[in-house]
């Protein structure tokens, strides 16, 4: 996987870049910058490269391998990589954080770099919020993937993934994630496979990976919203309200109906989890100012195509502001005091 072809690398220039997140986005920053002659570090709390791309979406359909070749070509092109450290400022707890050992501020990389880019994805899976969610049995469907994920390539022990052999599979949802649990799930042996979603399938960004699924037995419902998951301790069903749509908005209806199951993944969305946005009101304009961007999912959840594109426009900004601002900027004194300011007087 290339994440950017460099013919021909620049003259070293005098500044650093350090690049918060190594998924597509960051990954593709930093191979322009680098290509550029400025210094790139990049910085990503798991053991590689690759974001989502290396350690959710299935083996089957990205391998590990190819994501490792683009990582490598980088590393050549002489980007320095920090696995395993996690960028803080106020962050809470994360998916995959148990792989990061060290831990590094944000303001420390703001008084030693010259620019920062975040590019950290989106790594908060949406919860579902129906009575019964907590029941063993429901997983959401990041989560799940991950795990699945880590034990295909080496990081996990299979023991600790849970037997699927023989399930009856409910997936609420229609997105990749959706499609990508629904994939995984009867490779390990799902018996059924139904994947439920409130609107129609043309409404979903993935109805091709959906119209292949239904052709190898997945079944798929459309119209249809979880009203709660049903057992006492452990899941056996789901109960559905049908769905209408009104002026676009969805719209329960009084028709429920009962789906058995035996293990229930939602997959209804993922939240940006970035090392400052949730915690300061600065807008992105100001950060900017100061030499902070943004890229990709971190921005709002979107695919590879876009964190790419974004990741080479805002390292061309970047490159832009290094050029003309950089040597007479106020930060990182400034910017954090006015942060902090905002922070105490209730503004954010
Ligand atoms: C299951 C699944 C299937 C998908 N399938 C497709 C598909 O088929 N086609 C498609 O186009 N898109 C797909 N997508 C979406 C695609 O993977 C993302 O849009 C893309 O990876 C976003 O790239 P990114 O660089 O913005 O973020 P990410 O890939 O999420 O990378 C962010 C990186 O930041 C790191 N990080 C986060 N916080 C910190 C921190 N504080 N300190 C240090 N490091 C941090 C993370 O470890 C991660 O490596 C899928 C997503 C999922 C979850």
């Amino acid at each position: 996987m290339k994440f950017y072809i460099c013919r021909e690398k620049s003259e070293p220039r005098p500044f650093k870049v350090a690049i918060i997140g190594a998924g597509p986005a960051g990954l593709t920053a930093a191979g322009y910058l680098a290509c550029r002659g400025y210094e790139v570090h990049v910085y990503d709390k798991m053991p590689e490269g690759g974001g989502m791309v290396a350690f959710a979406i299935p083996e089957v359909r990205i391998p590990i391998r190819t994501v490792r070749e683009g990582v490598r070509d980088l590393e050549k092109l002489g980007v320095s990589f920090h696995f395993r450290t996690k960028v803080v400022y106020d962050s809470p707890k994360e998916l995959g954080d148990e792989w990061a050992e060290h831990f590094v501020s944000l303001e420390r990389l703001m008084s030693e770099f010259d620019a920062l880019l975040i590019a950290t994805g989106a790594w908060k899976p949406r919860k579902l919020k129906v009575p019964g969610v907590e029941l063993e049995g429901v997983y959401d469907a990041l989560s799940l993937l991950h795990s699945i994920k880590m034990a295909r390539i080496g990081y996990y022990s299979w023991d600790r993934a849970p037997d699927f052999k023989g399930s009856r599979v409910v997936i609420i949802g229609a997105g990749y994630t959706a499609v990508d649990v629904a994939i995984e799930l009867r490779f390990l042996g799902a018996e059924k496979v139904t994947m439920v979603y409130r609107r129609s399938l043309e409404h979903s960004y993935a109805k091709a990976e959906i119209r292949k699924l239904i052709s190898e037995g997945v079944e798929f419902i459309e119209h249809a919203t979880p009203a709660r998951i049903l057992g006492e301790e452990k899941v056996r069903g789901v109960e559905f309200a049908k769905t209408k749509i009104v002026e676009g908005n969805v719209v329960m209806t009084d028709e429920h109906f009962v789906i058995d199951a035996d293990v229930v993944a939602y997959a209804i969305g993922q939240l940006p989890t970035s090392p400052i946005k949730e915690i300061v009101c600065a807008s992105e304009k100001m950060l900017e100012e100061t030499g902070i961007f943004f890229a990709g999912d971190v921005i709002t959840p979107r695919n590879i195509g876009t964190a790419i594109r974004e990741g080479r426009a805002v390292a061309e900004r970047i490159e832009e502001w290094l050029l003309r601002k950089a040597p007479r900027r106020v930060f990182p004194v400034a910017i954090t005091g006015r942060l902090i300011v905002g922070v105490l007087g209730g503004k954010c």
